[in-house]
């Protein structure tokens, strides 16, 4: 029998089987047309039918309202560091950048050579772990064009649960590691953005979902025109030419959700997941997570060893035990399990199994 294999990586992460079984099936003979889906003009009837398609699917499973528009482009979920403030600084041309982790950082880094942001700093600690300020405590400025923040700090595993409710703000936030995990009011946001290779599909594509009227504002002149939302609307999201391949199996990945229940069920079950493994973590005094109950991330949950002279052999011996990709980031050390929607419980299960088995080989 063929080892069971799950894959924990943070990004490019797994896909849901049927999907990959899918786009195998149908690789060299698209719809027998006779060629690959990936050598077709992205002009083609047969592509705009997968395209349409993918904005029916998706505007179904986050209930998009109709006042937003979906855009998919690329240059992921950094080119988007650029674009917000090159597209949405136009009044105040400055903005509020929480600052929660490092890719919540890392925009305002980079958002610092169009405007002079305002860092506001929400990390905290609650009962000795790390915490988010509740938003009602975010000090935000008056004269901001829009303030951004990261619901999911993908590297630390800390997650902001909360939706923002702050009156005439225009709320810009980086989803690409909680997209399409949970329910979001998409009407509490003025651009949400997500590169594929977490929750949605392959690398090379990012979805953004925005507020129609914010296109009307002016940008700044030097704004490349690949990254000009106006002309992305207005092409159609093929201004450039697509990664039609990334695009098609997002498509497909739309389409397993709402075949599984949508979004509702797989909010429901990446809740248990967590759950299970938070559980395994804390009733443990072998292993730990620094993370507060309230901020804890359903995505990405990190979690040490206390003794850390065991983390090699525990990632070896994962590996042998078909647990791959749990090595934590480079910057962050420890472990990171990332169980996004494509993620079954029973790998979670096999996961919990593992650690209480090389907790009682070593403890
Ligand atoms: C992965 C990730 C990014 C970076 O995405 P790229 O597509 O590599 O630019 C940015 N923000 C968050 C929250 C991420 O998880």
């Amino acid at each position: 029998m063929k080892k069971i294999i799950y894959n924990f990586s943070a990004g490019p992460a797994m896909l849901p089987q049927e999907v990959l079984i899918k786009v195998k099936n149908q690789f060299l003979n698209w719809n027998n047309i006779g060629s690959s889906i990936i050598e077709i003009s992205h002009r083609s009837s047969e592509f705009l039918k997968i395209i349409k398609n993918s904005y029916k699917y998706l505007k179904k499973l986050l209930s998009i309202p109709d006042e937003y528009i979906i855009l998919f482009c690329q240059g992921g979920a950094r080119g988007q560091f650029s674009a917000v403030p090159m597209n949405l600084l136009n009044k105040f041309y400055t903005a509020d950048y929480i600052n929660s982790g490092y890719w919540s950082y890392h925009s305002m880094v980079e958002a610092s050579k169009y405007c002079t942001p305002y860092q506001i700093n929400v990390k905290s600690i609650t009962e000795s772990k790390k915490s988010i300020l509740p938003m009602s405590q975010w000090n935000l400025n008056k004269n901001t064009d829009y303030v951004h923040y990261c619901p999911n700090e993908t590297i630390e595993g800390i997650a902001i649960h909360e939706e923002p409710n702050f009156q005439g703000k225009i709320v810009v936030g980086d989803f690409s590691s909680s997209i399409l995990s949970r329910s979001i009011d998409v009407k509490k946001y003025g651009v949400i953005y997500a590169s594929a290779q977490k929750n949605i599909g392959p690398a090379g594509i990012t979805l953004i979902i925005m507020r129609r009227d914010l296109l009307k504002y002016k940008t700044n002149i030097l704004l490349p025109t690949i990254l000009n939302y106006k002309t992305i609307y207005k092409n159609q999201s093929m201004f450039n030419t697509p990664n039609t391949f990334s695009w098609y199996v997002s498509g497909l990945v739309f389409k397993w959700m709402i075949k599984n229940g949508g979004i509702s069920f797989f909010e429901k079950l990446n809740y248990k997941k967590a759950k299970l493994l938070y559980q395994k973590i804390d009733s443990s005094n072998f292993y730990i997570n620094d993370v507060h109950i309230k901020n804890r991330s359903y995505m990405n949950v990190v979690f040490n060893l206390v003794d850390q002279k065991l983390n090699d052999l525990f990632l070896k011996e994962s590996i042998m035990n078909g647990l791959n990709f749990l090595k934590g980031h480079k910057f962050y050390g420890g472990f990171r399990a990332s169980i996004y929607n494509a993620m079954p419980i029973s790998g979670v299960k096999a996961l919990i199994q593992f650690m209480t088995d090389f907790e009682y080989k070593y403890k």
